[in-house]
């Protein structure tokens, strides 16, 4: 899928579809929505078999192209252009394509059934990887007790892969206290270049990231969506900026979800959010929209 509408990634690729929900965060999952329910092209849960998609020659092509960014007001994009057709700025500069992989799977699944096939497809992965080294790969997991023992290290493959981001999705303190220090563990265990990130979506409580953010190279935090979403409050949203900005770890703010924070509550009650969608939420907290991004390290060390 080119020009994905995911805020913090210039494109999504999704080696095949289909996965199986593990924590409370899945419960309104999107992608089964969309692939099970809504297309039914895939079965999703435990007894399903995830499909390999057809879209593999997608990365090669965006490994070609020449990405640009405006300094000025954060456009992306590949056309060759002097100004920016955002703002009109003549300030843009080179810079590297972030692919978000998968955005309908989790690459790190285990599947008893089709370990050996998706082990091929997880293999298959690295080595695209390893040939699209102008591209910054995020690879984001609920699953990070899986990534030591599938990635290949260096030794066994000779790849640096020095263009692989991990990140795992936390969505409460619980999930957080058990899949951060696992995606921490790839900084000592593991010959890993790469960036460390984490994505609360959707946020369901307040969260204590502070012992970690000096591992971190970035935080993203969004809202639920959909016909069920829960809402996010506006201290759990605001507690995770403010431990970013304290750690001085981008944050990225990618949307309220289905509920604003704010409405008028007579003086004396709490905030309690109301649900006005998606679009009328937004993505402004405290006048301000957060799109921080780290800064990936530009050809170095790649391949
Ligand atoms: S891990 Fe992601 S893709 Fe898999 S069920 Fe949970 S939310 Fe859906």
């Amino acid at each position: 899928m080119e020009n994905t509408n995911i805020e913090w990634a210039d494109h999504t690729f999704n080696p095949w579809v289909g996965c199986t929900k593990v924590s409370d965060g899945c419960k309104y999952c999107y992608a089964e929505n969309m692939m099970s329910k809504r297309f039914k092209k895939v079965q999703w849960g435990p007894g399903g078999t995830r499909i390999r998609t057809k879209t593999w020659g997608e990365p090669l092509r965006w490994n070609k192209q020449e990405w640009a960014e405006c300094t000025h007001c954060g456009w992306r994009g590949h056309e060759f252009i002097v100004y920016c057709p955002s703002c009109g700025d003549n300030s843009l500069q080179p810079t590297r394509a972030r692919v978000f992989c998968a955005s309908l799977a989790d690459v790190f699944e285990d599947k008893p059934d089709q370990r050996m096939e998706m082990n091929n497809w997880r293999r298959n992965l690295i080595e695209l990887i390893h040939i699209t080294p102008n591209l910054d790969w995020l690879l984001l997991t609920k699953r990070p007790e899986n990534i030591l023992g599938w990635i290949p290290n260096k030794r066994m493959t000779g790849y640096t892969l020095s263009n692989i981001n991990f990140g795992v999705s936390v969505e409460d303190q619980e999930q957080a206290n058990e899949r951060v220090p696992l995606l921490v563990e790839l900084k000592t265990m593991w010959e890993f270049t790469g960036m460390l990130f984490l994505s609360c979506e959707p946020l369901l409580g307040m969260i204590d990231l502070s012992r970690w953010l000096t591992q971190i190279g970035w935080v993203i935090v969004g809202g639920e969506s959909g016909p069920n979403a829960r809402p996010a409050k506006i201290e759990w949203v605001r507690g995770i900026r403010d431990q970013c900005q304290a750690a001085e770890v981008p944050f990225l703010f990618k949307q309220w979800g289905e509920y604003s924070p704010i409405r008028a509550t007579p003086i004396g009650f709490p905030f309690e959010p109301q649900r006005v969608g998606k679009k009328a939420a937004g993505r402004v907290l405290d006048g301000q929209i957060w799109n921080q991004f780290p800064i990936f390290r530009i050809g170095e060390n790649h391949v």
